[in-house]
């Protein structure tokens, strides 16, 4: 017997949801009845400098307009900062993870000194700059109050858990990981004390999600993803990363186009009915 379906969603409440959310919410949604599966909601607001909670009272609101419905209680990211932290902490003790200093100009002058910048999906991958400070250089900077972020050693973590590893997409099939196309990725930010990418990963174990249906712009983020998984001893779903939806123009849905919010839609009469016929027929 398969172990049956958990999927979820997992919205940051940066801004209103608009129609590129809802097709997102729609197939994860989709995907969940499909398999007879259960279907949870995460609010991924562990950036404070961006999330607002008036957003996801409003995520909420529209979630439930399109008819989707979630198992109670929906987890609250910003309630659980102690267990990313102790997820960190696990990480660091096992040495995967070291102190950055470097401010973004540090990491720009070191890749126009090397003359040469790898790109990733986050930006220039880090040179390593940090990676190779003495204990006593490390231990001397935090003393005097640096403010650092932790990187993932991720020679190291590979050294560890081996370098052919692959996860399976449902769309797209078996995936050969890479986590090289992000580098040393950070796992600890220096603002708020996680990151996206750990807290997830946590999340995605902790819950039981068996699979991950979400936006083809994190399938890079993935290849971390699986590695983090690795390292915590934790199982990897299956993904399914589906397209985006775009505007006539072949351009993204972006949250600054407020005229496309999911409220602004409800409030100028559209149904819901005829909203979701436009967005599933666009596939
Ligand atoms: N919170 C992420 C976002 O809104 C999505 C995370 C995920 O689905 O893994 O982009």
């Amino acid at each position: 017997m398969t172990a049956p379906v958990v999927t979820r969603f997992a919205p940051s409440p940066t801004g209103h949801l608009h129609k590129g959310h809802a097709y997102a919410a729609l197939c994860a949604w989709k995907f969940a009845q499909g398999n007879n599966g259960r279907f949870l909601l995460r609010i991924e607001d562990i950036d404070h400098t961006r999330c607002k909670p008036e957003n996801s009272d409003q995520i909420l609101e529209d979630l439930a307009w399109l008819g989707i419905e979630w198992e109670e209680p929906v987890r609250i990211q910003s309630q659980h900062l102690d267990e990313y932290r102790a997820a960190a902490s696990k990480l660091e003790q096992q040495g995967f993870l070291y102190p950055c200093f470097c401010t973004r100009k540090d990491i720009q002058r070191e890749i126009e000194r090397a003359g040469q910048a790898p790109h990733g999906s986050e930006g220039p991958i880090y040179p390593g700059t940090c990676r190779n400070l003495s204990a006593d250089e490390r231990e001397a900077r935090i003393a005097a109050g640096e403010a650092y972020a932790l990187r993932l050693d991720l020679a190291k973590a590979l050294d560890h858990i081996g370098h052919e590893i692959t996860w399976h997409d449902g769309i797209h099939g078996e995936q050969r990981c890479q986590p090289e196309l992000l580098g040393d990725a950070i796992i600890v930010r220096k603002d708020i004390g996680t990151s996206y990418h750990l807290a997830v990963v946590h999340d995605d174990g902790l819950q039981g999600i068996t699979d991950i249906v979400r936006g083809e712009d994190l399938f890079e983020s993935t290849h971390l993803h699986v590695v983090l998984q690795k390292l915590l001893g934790l199982p990897t779903p299956t993904y399914h990363h589906h397209q985006l939806l775009t505007d006539d123009d072949g351009n993204r849905l972006a949250k600054r186009n407020q005229s496309i919010t999911l409220k602004s839609l409800r409030e100028s009469g559209i149904s819901v009915e005829s909203l979701k016929s436009e967005i599933l027929g666009v596939q």
